[in-house]
């Protein structure tokens, strides 16, 4: 588990300079592109407004490319729990993994234990929702309990 942490913290630094770094580089652009069209700064108003109207679609490209490489930094994990003692086990996703399905032998009984979720989390700080910061939370919890 300690392992496991540490490589989590590696990524989250990682991914939020690169992220910072690229949003700053993109609201400079988009204000930049702003100053030229609003801000009259080249004399001529069309050079003004092509410059500043292609600052601002770059700007705008920087953003959508940040949140393709995000992507990737997901973890998949698997919710198991046993019909007939009720415990609970949480695990990497593996190939082949679906709700309802029976897989995996329980630790205490020996009986086949069902998939009861299947969680996708992130694995750098989430800015955009909170519900999946919840998720993390909750799976930490249910980790916690099961020791
Ligand atoms: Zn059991």
């Amino acid at each position: 588990m300690i392992e496991e942490e540490n490589d989590e913290d590696i990524l989250k630094k990682g991914v939020t300079f690169k992220s910072v770094l690229k949003n700053l580089l993109s609201i400079f652009l988009i204000i930049l592109g702003a100053l030229f069209i609003y801000g009259g700064i080249l004399p001529d108003a069309v050079i003004g407004w092509s410059t500043g109207f292609m600052l601002i679609c770059l700007g705008a490209s920087l953003i959508q490319m940040q949140k393709k490489p995000t992507d990737p930094i997901r973890q998949t994990l698997t919710i198991l729990i046993c019909s007939l003692c009720g415990l609970t086990k949480v695990r990497n996703y593996e190939n082949g993994d679906f709700v309802f399905r029976r897989i995996d032998k329980c630790d205490k009984c020996d009986d086949m234990m069902e998939v009861k979720q299947i969680y996708s989390v992130r694995l750098k700080k989430p800015t955009e929702s909170n519900s999946e910061a919840e998720d993390k939370k909750q799976i930490k919890n249910s980790e916690k309990k099961l020791k």
